[in-house]
């Protein structure tokens, strides 16, 4: 189908100039070397694996492109993806765009992720490293707001820390949004919700959540959901937990929607809490944007170092980082 392959026959009229053409950066399948598997998420697979220089292959699960409409979707969201230049987001290398092998080609984040560090190894970062982590992924959350893309799905799983430097970067921006993951988990008229989902949705995607009809599962991703989300993150390296853990489904959107926000423990200094409750509100227009967040995290740890002697353990939750 010409509509939607990039078949052979169309290699010297394909329209350069045409922005939405993904030619340049399509990769034959067989050029890849696969190798182990690193673990599978809602859509694919993601291997360690080899094309000029160890690369991050992503295969995706053809279930979830099982019509053209969603496979022409994969192709804007990877022209999307291939115009992002910032070194705190994972480098777009190339995609497989010949059905049925889908696959993204990105570099091999050299580390782990935040999620890994915070709830597996439960590291305990001090707070001049949770500023520079925050720093940096409202550097990158930045940029990509300054370039329009939207993230959709930002969450610690999503935010790697490199071993050697302990440089931040952002994986999964604006590809297969979870809105395709509600309609993949749809059974009849109830909504099956990956654990540690909700917590990252405002109230104002959650209340679209109810089941809707087939065809209208859009949910109203907007930069001040990301931002909403990066809030989460943040709760997530000052405490080391989820907010709203241990609780079912239906309470943490009962609290959300209500305006019910998980406290931070006393310990915390005022701006530590403001950004979180910034990032949290309930009206989408009160939201501090990420070039804001990145101006006042940048000054966290000065300040505490500037802090009067009765203050001063007050931020450090650990003494290891
Ligand atoms: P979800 O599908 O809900 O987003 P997920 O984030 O676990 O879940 P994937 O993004 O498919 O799913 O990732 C699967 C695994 O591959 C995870 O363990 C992730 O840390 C790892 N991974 C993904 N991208 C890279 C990368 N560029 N470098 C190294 N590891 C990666």
């Amino acid at each position: 189908d010409s509509q939607i392959s990039d078949g052979e026959s169309n290699e010297r009229t394909w329209p350069r100039q045409n922005s939405l053409s993904n030619r340049e950066w399509d990769i034959p399948f067989d050029e890849l070397k696969i190798g182990d598997k690193i673990g599978k998420g809602h859509f694919g697979t993601v291997y360690r694996g080899n094309w000029h220089g160890d690369v991050a292959i992503k295969v995706l699960d053809m279930s979830y492109l099982d019509n053209e409409k969603t496979l022409e979707q994969f192709k804007q969201e990877v022209a999307i993806f291939r115009k992002t230049r910032h070194e705190n987001l994972v480098l777009f290398m190339g995609a497989c765009m010949k059905p049925p092998r889908l696959a993204i080609v990105t570099s091999m984040c050299k580390g782990m992720s935040l999620y890994t560090h915070l709830h597996l190894r439960k590291d305990k970062f001090n707070m001049n490293r949770t500023a520079a982590v925050a720093a940096q992924i409202t550097q990158g959350m930045g940029y990509l707001h300054a370039r329009g893309i939207i993230h959709k799905d930002l969450k610690s799983k999503n935010v790697f820390i490199e071993s050697q430097n302990g440089k931040i970067i952002i994986t999964d921006f604006g590809l297969f949004s979870v809105t395709k993951l509600c309609q993949g988990n749809r059974k009849g008229d109830s909504l099956s919700i990956p654990p540690g989902w909700l917590c990252y949705l405002a109230p104002e995607l959650i209340k679209c959540l109810k089941p809707v009809s087939k065809h209208d599962n859009e949910l109203p991703f907007a930069k001040t959901t990301d931002i909403y989300a990066f809030g989460t993150v943040w709760y997530e390296l000052l405490t080391g937990e989820w907010p709203y853990k241990g609780l079912p489904a239906e309470s943490i959107i009962w609290q959300v929607g209500s305006g019910i926000r998980q406290p931070l423990p006393t310990l915390f200094s005022r701006d530590v809490k403001d950004i979180l409750m910034s990032c949290w509100s309930t009206r989408p227009e009160e939201r501090v944007d990420f070039t804001k967040i990145q101006k006042i995290v940048e000054k966290l740890p000065k300040k505490r170092l500037a802090r009067s002697p009765s203050h001063p353990i007050h931020l450090s939750r650990s003494a290891e980082s």
